[in-house]
């Protein structure tokens, strides 16, 4: 069976889900600016939606383990992706943009994708984990920095010296 592309009219239509799995190193867009990555695998679940008023929706189901470079130690972290999202597919590049009137916060707003006899399931879940990683990626605890981080000499510049202190005591 052919993975790799979906009748997202089918699949609406029919209620259908569709589950597949690709190593990671087939998502050139993903990992172009990543470290090597380990042979980790890369699964998702699309499972096709109709709702009464005939919209289309795809929920989206993505788990992936990337290796992402941590920003204070520059080793490679593991960022596992466990991310669900709920598109809606339109018919036409002008409905990508409608604006639905709920000006409310945008991360509310529902994501849009055109839809097609020839979606390309790949494409679709490389960005739903490209959507899904970090800004700014760090591990909790780095396994170990380079080095050490130099003590901030931070007691002398905040803390008035003893004798200031004193020198304060006599002046009253
Ligand atoms: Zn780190």
């Amino acid at each position: 069976m052919d993975i790799q592309y979906v009748d997202t009219y089918e699949l609406t239509r029919a209620g259908h889900e569709i589950r597949g799995q690709a190593p990671i190193d087939q998502f050139e867009r993903l990992i172009e600016d990543l470290p090597d990555q380990t042979d980790t695998m890369v699964s998702w679940t699309i499972k096709g939606e109709m709702d009464s008023f005939g919209q289309r929706f795809l929920h989206v189901h993505v788990v992936a383990a990337p290796l992402l470079e941590c920003q204070r130690c520059l080793k490679p972290l593991e960022w596992a992706v466990d991310s669900q999202n709920r598109l809606q597919v339109v018919n036409s590049e002008a409905a990508l943009n409608v604006d639905d009137g709920t000006d409310a916060d945008p991360d509310d707003a529902i994501e849009r994708i055109l839809g097609s006899q020839r979606l390309d399931v790949l494409a679709l879940v490389e960005d739903e984990i490209i959507l899904s990683l970090p800004y700014v990626p760090k591990h909790d605890v780095c396994p170990s920095l380079p080095e050490p981080l130099e003590e901030e000499p931070e007691s002398d510049a905040v803390r008035p010296s003893p004798f200031a202190v004193l020198d304060q005591l006599k002046k009253n």
